[in-house]
């Protein structure tokens, strides 16, 4: 059986009960999502699952004099084009998910199980490697991409679409 040790998570799962669980079998979880600081961490908050999570990865967000919530992009595009054509101007996941493998690979840990159901889920699921999961939720736009087939994937790819069979999968690798 191989060690799962990272999974960049979608937020829907924290319903499922299935995050404290991953947690404990070992998994490393990390937040990839293109929303921001303040949302994710309220909501992470909120189920009491904020340190479930080793690293939150969104757009920095900040209140304003006006009290008045302020997202900023995580690439910024003036002072750090991404270049990815996949993906929104303001974040790149494939990229935040290199710099993940390569910090990982370091540390030894070398399995990935990609979460996933948005357009910009497509980029990082390429940059997956055999042994790797890509794991779309069906009928969402990334399951879609996935089935047209535009470029090759290296990653076994599971959908999913039931949080409680998710965790089953996620938990026998
Ligand atoms: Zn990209």
């Amino acid at each position: 059986m191989l060690p799962i040790n990272f999974l960049p998570i979608n937020l829907r799962l924290r319903r499922a009960g299935a995050l404290p669980e991953l947690r404990r079998s070992k998994c490393e979880l990390r937040v990839v999502r293109d929303a921001n600081v303040f949302f994710v961490e309220t909501i992470l908050k909120h189920h009491g699952l904020l340190e479930c999570f080793t690293e939150i990865n969104t757009n920095p967000s900040y209140v304003d004099e006006e009290g008045r919530l302020r997202i900023l992009p995580f690439h910024h595009s003036t002072t750090s084009s991404h270049g990815c054509k996949l993906c929104p101007a303001n974040m790149c996941k494939g990229k935040i998910i290199d710099r993940i493998k390569y910090t990982s690979s370091i540390k030894g840990k070398n399995r990935f199980i990609y979460l996933g159901d948005g357009k910009g889920d497509y980029c990082p699921g390429l940059k997956l490697n055999q042994g790797d999961f890509l794991m779309p939720r069906k009928n969402y736009p990334l399951w879609d991409l996935i089935l047209s087939n535009h470029h090759p994937l290296e990653a076994e790819v599971h959908e999913w679409s039931n949080a409680e069979r998710l965790k089953m999968k996620s938990c026998s690798g």
